[in-house]
């Protein structure tokens, strides 16, 4: 299906518009209550026709992932909003030192204007709608730019938010990477982009001339470690739920796993019987999402063929022939052992249902594997000892992490999400994110009579006392 593409001269002039409303005046809390109420009943009734758009996007994707991941989810978020909005929004007073008594310090929450989102589409409500519901809540305006790979659910966010809000408050741009990069150029109060490092590169330079500030949520690899001793069942079915979502097309799946190598068999067979347990007709049920398009289908089925002709053992858990993968673009949970740690299942993110075991001999030595590469988007650890819990969260860096779980971090309202280093800078969800899109001013009120006004120059008798006895 193609997607209508919005003219690339109509881009700032609908940011002018919605500048222009902006600059009115700030927005009420009941204003901005409203606004939330009116997205979550809008998204509430539409949610059946969002799930039939990106079952056709996916060419299936599974209903109940999508009502899980881009329904409830997004739902509570609002919901969360909803309920802390105000306490949020209240100028908070902050200490003050004696020397500027009886004078007051307060910080105050304003809208930054207008926000721009650039959403993938792997979770393609979740990642456009959380985002702007968080700005909305701040009280600032919103221009979405969805992804153009998921051309039906793009064009029904855009109808759906056309439908309850005035344009001149949320716009939604369509269209290809042309007019992504030219949207990520225009001169935003604030750019919130969600997807690939490397189009994140693209995107802060394109807002550095504007000086527009970023949030860059972005990927990578994020590893489990598997101490040893832990029960092999609950990790087998933990790992299987974060990883097999969605078709392993989730930005915080689990990428690799540190087995000890005692345990890499088993955990084999614990893996195998949740896949089959999980899809007992993976090609006709409707609970396996398929891979996005023909491109993320082909890098994946490459990479694992790499691997495989350089030696890697390629143990596919649920068995599809080759054609009937290939029509329905289904790639099965599939495990990759000795994989050479050159290649490119080994060097990049995976983003799909692929996932390398890589055995180690001591605890130290998987900490140590993390350590050497880049700082993960998420960092998963499945261990009973609190003294090696607490020694990985002491001496690892990561954007987010689970213990004994995966990718549930991301479902918590009052945890801020957000990657560091090359996974990204900044973070959203709730109070992170209301912060995120609001100017913290810091504001000063001087009162009547000022201490400060002994510091002035001739600085001789009592002012030059001061100064000497402060400075003591
Ligand atoms: P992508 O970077 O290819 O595309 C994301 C968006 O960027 C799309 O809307 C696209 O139109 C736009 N875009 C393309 N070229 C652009 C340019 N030059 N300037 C500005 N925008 C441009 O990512 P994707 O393939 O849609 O999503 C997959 C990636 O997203 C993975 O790396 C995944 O880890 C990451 N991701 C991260 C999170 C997170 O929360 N950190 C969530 C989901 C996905």
């Amino acid at each position: 299906m193609d997607l209508p593409s919005t003219p690339l001269d109509e881009l700032p002039q609908r940011l002018a518009v919605l500048r222009a409303q902006a600059e009115r005046g700030p927005r009420s809390y009941a204003e901005r209550r409203e606004d939330l109420y009116d997205l979550r009943a809008a998204l509430k009734i539409n949610l059946p026709e969002l799930c039939r758009a990106m079952d056709a996007d996916f060419g299936c994707r599974s209903r109940h992932e999508s009502l899980i991941s881009d329904g409830m989810t997004v739902l509570s978020e609002i919901d969360h909003l909803i309920s802390h909005l105000k306490r949020w929004m209240r100028p908070q007073r902050r200490w003050i030192s004696p020397l500027f008594w009886p004078g007051r310090a307060e910080v105050r929450f304003q809208a930054l204007g207008v926000v721009g989102v650039i959403s993938p589409w792997n979770y393609p409500v979740n990642l456009a709608l959380v985002p702007l519901a968080t700005a909305l809540a701040a009280g600032n305006a919103v221009y979405l730019k969805p992804s153009e790979h998921t051309p039906r659910t793009s064009l029904a966010l855009r109808d759906l938010l056309r439908s309850i809000f005035p344009r001149n408050r949320v716009e939604t741009a369509l269209g290809g990477a042309d007019v992504a990069a030219a949207f990520a150029g225009l001169p935003f109060d604030h750019l919130f982009f969600t997807g690939s490092t490397a189009v994140g590169r693209k995107v802060m330079a394109a807002a550095a001339p504007n000086l527009t500030p970023v949030t860059l949520e972005l990927g990578g690899k994020s590893p489990v470690i598997i101490a040893p001793g832990y029960p092999l069942q609950r990790a087998a079915e933990r790992i299987a739920s974060g990883k097999f979502i969605n078709g392993g097309q989730t930005c915080i799946a689990p990428d690799y796993l540190l087995v000890p190598e005692a345990e890499v068999e088993p955990l084999v067979t614990a893996l195998q019987a949740q896949a089959r347990a999980r899809y007992p007709d993976i090609a006709l049920g409707p609970d396996y999402t398929r891979i996005i398009n023909r491109a993320q289908y082909e890098r994946l089925r490459d990479w694992r063929e790499e691997a495989r002709s350089r030696g890697a053992r390629v143990l596919p858990l649920i068995e599809v022939e080759d054609e009937l993968a290939d029509t329905q673009r289904l790639i099965p949970p599939t495990l990759v052992l000795d994989a050479p740690d050159d290649c490119r299942l080994m060097q990049e993110e995976i983003f799909g249902p692929l996932l390398p075991i890589i055995p180690y001999a001591k605890f130290e030595d998987a900490l140590q594997y993390v350590k050497q590469r880049d700082r993960p988007l998420a960092l998963y650890l499945f261990d009973h000892d609190r003294g090696r819990v607490e020694h990985l969260l002491e001496h690892t860096i990561a954007g987010s992490v689970a213990i004994n779980d995966t990718v549930l971090q991301f479902a918590q309202n009052s945890l801020p999400f957000g990657g560091v280093g090359p996974s990204g800078m900044g973070s959203y969800h709730g109070e992170a994110g209301f912060r995120t899109f609001s100017k913290e001013k810091p504001v000063f009120r001087q009162a009547r009579w000022s201490g400060m006004s002994l510091f002035k120059p001739p600085y001789r008798g009592l002012a030059d006392r001061l100064v000497r006895f402060l400075t003591r």
